[in-house]
């Protein structure tokens, strides 16, 4: 009787404490995740010349891929009816036209891996810069009667900050109809045939390969080397690439797209580290 007291004073303050240890850990903030391997993708956004560099050479190649295709230097190859279709460039917006580096700086610094919360307040601040040569070229374009398509997987409830941004950032012709948000899948092959039925695609301008074609999508990494190589005649011709050292599907290959803690992130990362 006495015993079966004691242990049951025992079990209550074992149960209390359970409660209150839970408690606890649900009022303290989330742990901070080192994110500090991302702290040199971002640097070499924002300080090296050379990707400034890389993103202006990416834009003036595109400058003489449409004025090639403007002078029809391109087109004899094309049939006639192609040849006659209204010209447009399909363009992803992130990493592309807009540099959210800033972004990703903080995620490093406050330790919070990408989460929607935070990507959706960063685009609701319309902060976001111009990628070096992206308005110049897409407004040659605009001016030369060419319709550009903003093809993007940001979710439809950033579209009207992501069209003020691009506004503000100094793109021309840009509204609701021509800036084509994720829908229920994040694969652009369907935005890009709804585009491709009623204009000629003269190329499309991304930092990920997803950005092309549905063929790169959710593929692993020798098959991602595969598929370029099989493609590698239109890079710098129908497909520009702008780098981006900081995030992309690159990674997820790399995680072989499951969803991982940060911790088994890094595993993953160190192992596909190819040594001498
Ligand atoms: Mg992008």
């Amino acid at each position: 009787m006495f015993i079966s007291l004691i242990n049951r004073r025992i079990l209550r303050i074992f149960l209390v404490s359970i409660a209150l240890h839970s408690v606890i850990a649900a009022q303290q903030p989330a742990p901070k995740s080192d994110l500090d391997y991302q702290t040199g993708g971002v640097l070499y956004t924002q300080k090296a010349a050379e990707y400034r560099a890389l993103a202006y050479q990416a834009y003036n190649l595109a400058r003489l891929r449409l004025d090639a295709d403007l002078e029809k230097k391109n087109l004899k190859k094309l049939p006639k009816t192609e040849r006659r279709r209204p010209r447009a460039i399909v363009v992803d917006i992130d990493e592309t036209v807009l540099d959210n580096s800033p972004a990703n700086a903080k995620g490093i610094i406050t330790g919070r891996p990408f989460n929607t919360t935070d990507w959706y307040a960063w685009s609701e601040m319309r902060k976001a810069r111009p990628v070096p040569g992206a308005v110049d070229f897409l407004n040659y374009a605009v001016s030369k009667g060419v319709k550009i398509f903003y093809v993007s997987n940001r979710d439809e409830v950033q579209k009207a900050a992501t069209i003020d941004n691009l506004q503000k950032a100094g793109f021309r012709d840009v509204s609701t109809s021509n800036v084509m948000l994720r829908e229920k899948d994040s694969s652009k092959d369907p935005r890009r045939a709804a585009v491709g039925a009623q204009y000629r695609i003269v190329m499309l301008i991304g930092d990920n390969l997803d950005d092309f074609s549905g063929l790169f999508e959710k593929r692993s990494t020798a098959e991602r080397y595969a598929e370029t190589e099989k493609a590698h005649d239109d890079w710098g011709r129908k497909f520009i690439v702008l780098p981006n050292a900081m995030y992309g599907t690159w990674e997820n290959a790399i995680y072989e797209y499951k969803r991982l803690t940060e911790a088994q992130k890094a595993e993953k990362r160190a192992a596909a580290l190819e040594l001498p």
